[in-house]
């Protein structure tokens, strides 16, 4: 993108003039609405105006490490497609897909399974105009008939499988900090200096608490993050698996158990960078609360499986036998890469652990490939 990077650390850009503008008209703006700002700003959202994956960017994601997991993660939609009693028609969704990777790994996975490729149809849910192009060139030789859809409620009616690689993380967090006893909306404000700063907003109680807030006995200065698009999304879900089998599977970064504290973070140029500086110019994401998923998928009627650490998953899809299948077939200067990318993605020491795999499941469907563990 031509302004990506150009920027001076000290400059303002120009997201930042007008959150100041609309904080100096309006008053504070909440965490969420931030984040929200930041990431998807109509003019200079971090991803409506950048290209933001791969080593030219700001960060790598699984796909972008190995082909492996691309392809691994397409043979799990087959099984799940077999369990469901291989429907002649199929929609295999993904939310987010980046620049289209592990989409083009998997439908390369299915040319094993031509009945599979013969019923299945790609959706991609996608809100960026520069990774849907990109996603276009990816794939424009797909096997397998593929659309683009800007919400996932535009995703065509049927049995669905659907993929979110990183997509959670993306979706804007919420603050509740604890002061003088009561939860209170954290903000992000104008500070004396000029610069932004967070601070406490109006007292938060009753209905409009998520339930962690009620759970957790917390002292002044602590903070809980929610996901308020995780119930939304959640209940197009649950409103679909009640006409067609459904299975998806989230694989992301986060918490097994909601806790305290603020995991806001931005990169920029594969750095970690300050989440209320340069605003449009640096991935902004927080982890993902995965006990907040499950609760909400139970309340609504899915069943949940999991989550498992990406490197167990990964493992017990067969990630040891394809990795030697692909030395089998490299050539010597490319031994080392899918050797290290298969390591990466699987390792506790690097994205093995602290990414993990979520199942959730229509009733009535079998336990989707190692959700029973
Ligand atoms: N899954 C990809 C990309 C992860 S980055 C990978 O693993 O490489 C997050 C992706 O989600 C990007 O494609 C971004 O444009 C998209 N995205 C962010 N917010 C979105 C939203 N609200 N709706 C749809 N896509 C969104």
């Amino acid at each position: 993108m031509a302004t990506q990077g150009k920027l001076a650390r000290t400059e303002e850009t120009p997201l930042a003039a007008r959150l100041k503008e609309e904080i100096a008209r309006d008053g504070a703006l909440s965490v969420a609405a931030y984040m929200h700002a930041c990431l998807a700003d109509p003019h200079s959202g971090y991803y409506i105006s950048h290209q933001p994956i791969g080593s030219a960017g700001d960060f790598i994601t699984a796909p972008e490490v190995s082909q492996i997991f691309g392809e691994l993660l397409g043979l799990w939609a087959v099984a799940v497609w077999q369990s469901m009693g291989e429907p002649g028609a199929v929609i295999l969704a993904e939310l987010g897909p980046g620049r289209g990777t592990l989409m083009a790994d998997a439908l390369r996975a299915f040319r094993s399974v031509p009945k599979f490729l013969a019923s299945v149809t790609v959706a991609l849910v996608e809100t960026s105009p520069a990774l849907r192009a990109e996603q276009q060139t990816t794939l424009k030789a797909s096997p397998a008939p593929v659309q683009w859809c800007k919400r996932i409620e535009d995703v065509p009616a049927g049995p669905l499988i659907l993929l979110a690689n990183e997509f959670i993380d993306a979706l804007p967090v919420r603050h509740l900090v604890r002061q003088d006893g009561v939860w209170c909306e954290r903000c992000v404000t104008i500070g004396l200096g000029g610069a932004f700063v967070f601070t406490a907003g109006e007292a938060v109680q009753g209905d409009s608490l998520p339930p962690a807030a009620l759970d957790i006995d917390a002292t002044d200065g602590a903070i809980i993050e929610t996901r308020p698009a995780v119930a939304p999304l959640l209940s197009t879900l649950a409103a679909r698996a009640r006409h067609a089998p459904l299975a998806a599977l989230i694989v992301d970064y986060g918490h097994e158990e909601t806790g305290v504290g603020d995991t806001l973070q931005a990169v920029h140029r594969h750095r970690f960078a300050d989440p209320l500086a340069m605003q449009g110019e640096t991935d902004l994401t927080a982890h993902v609360d995965f006990a907040e998923i499950k609760r909400e998928a139970h309340a609504l009627g899915l069943t949940a499986y999991g989550p498992m650490p990406q490197g167990e998953f990964l493992l017990k899809l067969g990630l040891g036998a394809r990795r030697d299948r692909l030395l089998r077939q490299a050539r010597p200067d490319q031994q080392a890469a899918i050797l290290s990318g298969a390591t990466r993605l699987a390792d506790p020491r690097e994205m093995g652990l602290l990414f993990k795999a979520l199942a959730l499941a229509s009733s009535g469907l079998a336990p989707p490939p190692f959700g029973d563990i």
